[in-house]
């Protein structure tokens, strides 16, 4: 009553909210017990020697099932439907041994285990490999529906076990089990509870009294498709379960994976906190996890529940993926820019000059610089003060460098600007043999040559925002080949903050 109640909502054997009686200590060592329709009613044996009543767990389950049975697609009991009528009374009767959790009679996908009818302790069936009995058939083939109903069932009975736990050798409840399939193919379990379900409402709702081995798996695919619908992992498990048996051929699982829904891009401001739900869907069960890469700096993700949150410290463009990987190890991914800019206001930034003596006026102070660079040489004119830069102009192989790290506050925008004179002897006016190159880090900057050549300076600008929070160096390359000179003069440099 109970377990057809929760487990399928039915309200007993006939849906009618009556219940059957029982019978018990029929007869004389009766071995028997058997369910009747016309007296509505339960009739237990006490067994061999009146010593093993057959009042367990399963067997009152099987033979009560035969009522429902009976008042529900009422399956002939006969041929191949009455195979399918006894393996739905093994089914459900060990979906009653299961739902008892009786420490004393524990749930296994065996028949009879308790009631000794065979005086060898053996189980009367077996439903992971129904040959086991002697009798019972595992798979089906055509002429299965001329065996007696108690063996015709095995395939059916071994269809649940597939359907239920998956092919191969397994160990539940102290019991071990080891379910072959009948092409060789493994197949995957969807567990007992959704399997019983899908038997339940193939039975009560797809199956008739003449159904057979084929037809039942048109109608457990039926139940399951309502169920679940039909691109579902229950679905095709069904269609493989009976697969394992000869019914039918296999159906290929929904691709497995995790879908990350993309945020598109995000936009920030440096020192207002930001909160982003991730989110994320697996086609398989358990929990997901999320990592992340590219985050702004001052931002990070629960691992758990996909939120990213903080407050953004550096502007900058930020190349964000987040990664989700679900219980199988499967993941997905989504890729999004995460643009942060600085805040207006001049709230977390003030504004200022960073360089180090930037017009050289002071010689080399705060300068790493290659010999003679540094100059008041007057061959170059300065574009203010006395001192510039003069990169190159040898007229022979020669490389001069400048450079100065620099720290750019966090939450600024920084510009880097610069004046540049070049003057050369080349006359080219297609091919660039002496060069200057403008870095920032590893990043390129700007390159000159030779074909740049003007007179009087121009003041070039860059955009160091990135670079908030960082210390960079910025460093200007002048590589000059063996013949005709070319003079890069830098002077009056700064980084300024906003
Ligand atoms: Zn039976």
């Amino acid at each position: 009553w109970d377990f057809y109640k929760n487990t399928f909502g039915r309200s007993g054997i006939k849906n009618n909210g009556v219940a059957a009686y029982s019978r018990t200590h029929y007869g004389n060592s009766y071995v028997n017990a058997f369910w009747d329709d016309s007296c509505f009613c339960m009739t237990y044996g006490d067994g061999s020697n009146n010593a093993d009543p057959l009042t367990s767990l399963d067997v009152a389950g099987h033979e009560m099932s035969h009522g429902v049975t009976s008042n529900t697609a009422g399956l002939n009991y006969t041929g191949e439907s009455g195979g399918l009528n006894e393996a739905t009374s093994d089914i459900f009767g060990t979906g009653v041994e299961f739902y008892a959790n009786n420490s004393t009679d524990v749930g296994d996908y065996l028949i009879g285990e308790k009631i000794d009818i065979n005086g060898d302790g053996t189980p009367l069936r077996y439903m992971d490999k129904p040959s086991k009995d002697g009798g019972s058939a595992d798979s089906w083939y055509s002429g299965v529906g001329n065996l007696d109903v108690h063996y015709s069932s095995g395939p059916a009975n071994h269809m649940f076990y597939l359907l239920s736990e998956g092919s191969g050798s397994k160990v539940i409840n102290g019991v071990t089990y080891n379910s072959p399939t009948s092409d060789g193919v493994a197949v995957t379990g969807i567990g007992r509870d959704k399997a019983l379900q899908i038997w339940y409402k193939a039975l009560t709702t797809y199956m008739t009294s003449t159904t057979n081995y084929a037809s039942a798996r048109t109608a457990a695919l039926s139940a399951a498709g309502a169920l679940y619908g039909t691109s579902s992992a229950e679905y095709a498990a069904v269609g493989n379960a009976f697969a394992g048996i000869a019914v039918g051929g296999h159906i290929t699982p929904p691709s497995s994976g995790v879908t990350v829904t993309n945020p598109g891009s995000q936009s920030s401001t440096v020192g207002t906190a930001v909160s982003l739900q991730i989110s994320a869907s697996s086609t398989n069960s358990g929990s997901l996890s999320y990592a992340a890469s590219g985050l702004p700096t001052g931002l990070s993700i629960n691992s758990s529940t996909g939120a990213i949150s903080g407050t953004p410290t550096t502007a900058g463009t930020y190349s964000t993926t987040v990664t989700v990987t679900d219980s199988t190890g499967a993941t997905g991914t989504a890729s999004f820019t995460w643009t942060v800019s600085s805040s207006g206001g001049g709230g977390t930034c003030t504004s200022s000059q960073l360089l180090t003596n930037p017009g050289f006026e002071s010689g080399s102070t705060g300068w790493t610089a290659t010999s003679g660079v540094i100059t008041t040489d007057s061959g170059e004119a300065s574009h203010a003060g006395s001192y510039k830069a003069w990169l190159d102009g040898y007229g022979s192989s020669h490389t001069d460098t400048l450079s100065q790290s620099v720290t750019v506050p966090s939450g600024c925008k920084a510009t880097f600007t610069f004046y540049l004179h070049i003057d050369t002897a080349e006359t080219t006016t297609s091919t660039a043999y002496d060069k200057l190159t403008v870095t920032a880090g590893s990043t390129t900057l700007a390159t000159y040559s030779n074909l740049n050549k003007a007179t009087g300076y121009t003041q070039k600008s860059f955009d160091l925002s990135s670079y908030a929070g960082t210390t960079v160096t910025l460093k200007w390359s002048g590589v000059e080949d063996s013949s005709l000179q070319t003079s890069f003069v830098v002077d009056d440099t700064a980084v300024t903050t906003s």
